[in-house]
Parts: structure tokens; sequence; C-alpha cells
């Protein structure tokens, strides 16, 4: 956001009812929890920025700007790709990485992991989008749940192929 947006969002704040301000804090927690996604993904893709360009392989990648969620943005100086640390991911595309990781930690961590229908309550998004991410993530769950956050990060285009043949399958029935 610009320095003066920002100014001007600030002193906005004193006009706000116990209400919306209550609204705020909830929309500043989200923001926060996406921001906490995104340097895991710079580290993973910083790592890969050495190995070169996923779609020419020709060059090294530079640091080009930064994406809409503030993660680091890469540049091929050949043939003008642009990636961040999610692409390639289940990851990529999605608004709410944030949302998706806590699935993702519920589905692999979580004791009683939750069902569907309660993954669709707590995440407060559409069925087909639960649905959808379900299905990538249960396509990614290895045999043992250890490590399993770096496998859902590190997902390769193959089982993004997968999850989305899923998805069209289930869209079928
Ligand atoms: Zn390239």
């Amino acid at each position: 956001m610009h320095k003066t947006a920002f100014a001007e969002l600030l002193s906005s704040f004193w006009a706000l009812t116990p209400q919306q301000l209550a609204q705020l804090g909830t929309a500043v927690r989200n923001s926060e929890r996406r921001v906490e996604v995104v340097p895991a993904l710079d580290a993973r893709c910083g790592e890969e920025a050495s190995r070169g360009c996923p779609r020419c392989a020709l060059s090294k990648r530079c640091r080009w700007g930064h994406t809409r969620t503030g993660a680091q943005r890469w540049r091929c100086d050949y043939c003008g790709a642009t990636c961040s640390g999610l692409t390639g991911t289940p990851i990529a595309g999605i608004r709410r990485p944030d949302l998706y990781i806590d699935l993702v930690r519920n589905m692999m961590e979580a004791e009683k992991p939750w069902s569907y229908r309660k993954a669709v309550e707590k995440l407060g998004i559409s069925r087909h989008t639960t649905w959808r991410w379900r299905m990538a993530i249960i396509r990614l769950l290895p045999g043992e749940r250890t490590g399993a956050m770096s496998g859902i990060v590190g997902a390769d285009e193959g089982q993004q192929r997968e999850s989305r043949k899923a998805s069209r399958e289930w869209v079928r029935y």
C-alpha cells in the first residue's frame, strides 16, 4: 500500500464504532496469519532460485518485487517468466493460504482431524473449495505424518495435476 494511503487509513481509525473496531481486529489477525506463511515459502523459492528458471532452465532468476501477499517474486533474465515461492505448489492461486495451511496442519497433525463438514464450518469458506483443498492434501499425504508440511509446500506439478483431476471427477458426480 502507498505511504499516503496508509497514513489516511490509520487516521480514519478514530471514527470507528466499537463494533467496527472488533471487525478490524479480526481482519488484522487474518492478515497476520497470512503473512506468517510467507517466510516459509520465500525460503523454499530462494533455494530453488540457484537452480535456475522453472520454465526455460536457461538462466538464474533475480528478485523482481513482491506479490500481493508480500512474498518475494522472481524473474528470469532470459525468458521473462516470473514466479514466487507459491508457484508450482497447491497453494498457488489460493487467496487465503493461511486457511489452507490451517487445513493442512489439521489433517496432518491433529489427533482427530476435522470431518469434511466440520472443516467447512471451521474455515468459513465454500464447500467446494474445502473439498478441493482436502482432495489436494489427501493426494499429498505421505505414509507417515512427520515432515508432512515440507511435503505440502514442496509439492510438484504432477501432484497438482492429480488433484485437479480429482476435483473434476468430484464435480462430475
Ligand atoms: Zn526462463
